[in-house]
């Protein structure tokens, strides 16, 4: 793709695929005859969830929350704003927030928060990428796709500028 040339491919496409249907079994053996809601942080998580439900044999349903962080592109500064909140009220049902990278944490510990005081039956984190050299804030998470080291990457959701999302695979960009 123009300009993803000085990218350096870190986990190829297949690699991605093996993972996710991994982690879709254990997702299927852990939540059946629950009430399963899966919910995506936009627009990170929107490739990754499409993916990981697929891989998910039970009757589950599907929301999206948007969110704002303050800070520059590269950093979080934990102060967030939801700027498009549920469709419906998870009240009693088992929630599963899917994410795409949880670097410090202070996003997801503001998500968890949020989605506790909803009262769900339960809550559970999935996220694809975890970079556990950066945390400040420790969040429980019940599902990781890969940890990865403390540098900036970008694809299969994750933008660069907001450009890239839509690579295939995640890679490095060079400083
Ligand atoms: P946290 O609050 O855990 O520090 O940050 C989580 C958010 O920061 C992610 O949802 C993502 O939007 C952004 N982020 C953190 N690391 C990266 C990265 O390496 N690449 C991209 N594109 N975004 C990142």
């Amino acid at each position: 793709m123009q300009g993803a040339e000085k990218f350096e491919i870190l986990i190829p496409e297949a690699d991605l695929q093996a993972r996710i249907r991994e982690l879709g079994a254990k997702i299927t053996q852990d939540y059946r005859g629950r009430d399963l809601v899966v919910v995506g942080v936009l627009k990170g998580a929107v490739l990754f969830l499409s993916d990981l439900v697929r891989q998910i044999d039970l009757p589950l349903s599907m929301d999206f929350l948007g969110l704002s962080s303050y800070g520059d592109a590269t950093t979080s500064s934990g102060v967030v704003q939801i700027t498009q909140d549920l469709s419906k009220p998870i009240v009693d049902k088992d929630v599963l927030v899917v994410e795409d990278i949880v670097d410090s944490g202070l996003t997801l510990s503001f998500l968890r928060e949020s989605f506790i005081a909803r009262q769900p039956r339960s809550v559970r984190i999935c996220t694809l990428l975890h970079k556990p050299s950066n945390t400040r804030k420790h969040v429980p998470l019940d599902y990781v796709g890969f940890t990865i080291e403390d540098r900036f990457v970008v694809g299969y959701g994750l933008d660069f500028e907001q450009r890239y999302r839509n690579l295939p695979y995640i890679a490095h960009v060079p400083p």
